[in-house]
């Protein structure tokens, strides 16, 4: 439940958007507001506490149908409410119950992004709002699969994503992440499918697709999650499991067998888990991310299922976002990397305690090299580089990129060196407890590592450079650079081959995925085509099952015009619609003036099976001058 942890904050009516008030240390008691420029709620005088959603899901129409009641907090005598929606169909506004109709207007969108303003007229003493709606076909946080887009082929699949800012498109709200409320929900659908949200779940179908859910402690619009499918559960304990479809649940259960594991790893580190169950849904491939931490449920992708349990750290990830994002919340996107920053370091902390430290440290040496690629890729004086970034005048989702992880990232793991690992793990932990369901920007952030853990410790801070690091472009001198024993085994395999050494003859044996995309990144793009084709025959690349390494291997070989490889990367789009691999895949295949003919073919034929987040970015790369 909201915890009012020091309710005279509250007399001064502006608590909601206090980012960081609510701590016992002295410093931090002052009320900061925060602007969000991706929201046009009045959220200074009205605040949403708790909603209600009632919803029917029509697959014929590709439409969410019902009403959303929001429970409001109006303190400071507001005569309006005003909500964030994009793309919705506004039927009738009532309120406290009555059958009367309220007077609403849509204005017009500011900007495209961010849809359009719903304004409410309020009269004293409203607290109950009702506002009958549907939702768009084309409603960007929903994805509404056919049967052939499923592993099953018999049944619709719905998915949503609601970060950053798409909540609005399928639920009238505060869509700030500044903004916390509880939630409950009735959703109809069709008996044989089963319905699932960030809530307290069921684990069967209801025999007449009648759903119902509760969301007991609060939370930001961007959490909201629904999934309706064939689905199966089970269970890995008694407060966790996974969701699936009926053909992927025996290999989803075996893949993440270790999340009970993970759980008392994190508690371990850094206090409770706080949101009661944590269960894991596998979705369909054509889900744009690698995962999404909706609270009490997690949707993953189905392209970390290898059979061999090497890419689970996109588990620990989301698990981890249990605290950091979910409980302690950025209080703009221009925040991010405190959730994703904190959450990448969390990530290798919970697969340390799990595989040990060789394996932390693979995984530590990837996330650097694609910081440093991507440092090099945007340079060192770009503004996007900053771990403080603006994006009060774009799409959030155009600001977010692998600095925010693994520039965060770094910039914590200089600070565990710095401050040595308990001190700075008692840090987390306090930070965590003191801002549980709260939200934080990044300047008070900053204050409170003075607070906290530079303020005794004066010789220190000269060494660690916060300013630079938070508020300045490009990497500080002081980025510890991880080093991986187990990939410099796999770098002397590398360079024996470069030097001619034939690969059947090379020494793979126990490698993991991490391994073989160490091997593959940082060899030379210009191999010449029979060491690809002994490459290729050896370790059969080109049809690997396991996407990251199909991925890397894509990478390495278009360039070069590999032409054995272009069926399997046109099964590989059709089938995989993560943006992480179809965006750059798209990218590289532009690049070659031979393959563009083959790309906008392949795209054509795919692009109905992407995600809207993946075929925007498409869109946009096919769009841009070759
Ligand atoms: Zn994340």
């Amino acid at each position: 439940m909201w915890k009012r942890i020091f309710p005279v904050l509250f007399s001064f009516g502006a608590v909601v958007i206090c980012s960081v008030s609510c701590t016992s240390s002295k410093n931090f008691t002052e009320i900061h507001p925060v602007q969000d420029a991706h929201s046009y709620a009045n959220t200074d005088s009205v605040v949403i506490r708790h909603l209600t959603l009632k919803l029917t899901v029509n697959f014929e129409n590709r439409q969410l149908d019902g009403t959303a009641t929001l429970h409001i907090e109006n303190f400071n005598q507001a005569r309006t409410l005003i909500l964030d929606t994009k793309d919705l169909t506004i039927k009738k506004v009532t309120a406290n119950g009555h059958t009367a109709k309220r007077s609403f207007k849509l204005m017009p969108a500011r900007k495209v992004y961010l849809g359009q303003p719903l304004v409410i007229h309020l009269n004293p003493g409203d607290s109950l709002i009702t506002i009958t709606y549907h939702t768009a076909p084309e409603a960007g946080a929903l994805q509404w699969l056919t049967p052939r887009q499923t592993a099953g082929k018999k049944h619709p699949f719905l998915f949503s994503q609601s970060q950053a800012i798409l909540a609005r498109t399928w639920v009238p709200c505060q869509d700030t992440p500044s903004i916390r409320f509880t939630y409950q929900a009735e959703i109809q659908t069709s008996p044989d499918l089963l319905a699932l949200m960030s809530a307290s779940n069921p684990t069967e179908k209801s025999p007449d697709g009648l759903y119902h859910f509760t969301m007991e402690q609060p939370i930001p619009s961007y959490l909201l999650a629904l999934a309706v499918g064939d689905l199966e559960y089970r269970p890995f304990d008694a407060r966790s499991g996974v969701y699936a479809e009926p053909e992927m649940i025996e290999k989803a259960a075996y893949e993440f067998t270790d999340t009970p594991r993970m759980m008392a790893a994190a508690e371990k580190l850094y206090g409770p888990y706080r949101w009661g169950r944590y269960d894991i849904l596998v979705l369909p491939p054509s889900f744009p991310f690698g995962g999404m931490e909706n609270p009490r449920l997690t949707f993953a992708t189905p392209t970390v299922i290898t059979g061999d349990r090497s890419l689970v750290s996109l588990i620990a990830h989301e698990l981890a976002h249990s605290w950091s994002g979910n409980l302690v919340t950025n209080a703009t996107w221009n925040d991010v990397w405190l959730n994703e920053g904190f959450t990448t370091y969390f990530e290798l902390r919970i697969m340390e305690a799990l595989y040990g430290r060789e394996y932390a440290e693979m995984l530590e040496q990837i996330g650097y090299q694609d910081l440093k690629r991507v440092m090099g890729e945007l340079g060192p004086d770009n503004p996007d580089t900053r771990l403080a970034i603006d994006v009060d005048d774009r799409n959030p989702d155009d600001g977010l990129s692998t600095i925010a992880y693994e520039k965060g990232r770094s910039f914590l793991k200089m600070l565990e060196l710095a401050f040595g690992r308990p001190a700075f793990d008692d840090f987390l932990k306090k930070y965590f407890n003191t801002f549980a369901f709260h939200s934080m920007d990044t300047d008070h952030f900053t204050e409170y590592v003075r607070e906290e853990l530079v303020r005794h410790r004066r010789r220190v801070e000269s060494r660690i450079h916060l300013r630079e690091w938070i508020y300045e472009p490009g990497l500080p001198e002081n980025c510890p650079v991880p080093d991986s024993p187990e990939f410099r085994k796999v770098d002397a395999q590398r360079a024996a081959f470069i030097h001619g050494r034939p690969a059947g003859e090379l020494n793979v044996k126990g490698w993991t995925t991490h391994h073989w995309l160490h091997f593959l990144r940082a060899l030379p793009k210009n191999l010449p085509r029979e060491r690809l084709i002994d490459l290729d025959n050896t370790f059969t690349l080109s049809a690997s099952p396991n996407s990251e390494i199909a991925f890397a291997w894509y990478q390495l070989v278009i360039p070069g015009h590999y032409k054995p490889a272009l069926q399997h990367i046109r099964t590989f789009l059709l089938h995989v619609g993560r943006a992480k691999f179809v965006v750059p895949l798209y990218a590289s295949l532009m690049k070659e003036k031979a393959y563009r003919a083959f790309a906008r073919k392949v795209y054509e034929e795919a692009r109905p099976g992407y995600h809207p987040v993946t075929y925007a970015a498409v869109d946009k790369l096919m769009s841009e001058k070759h």
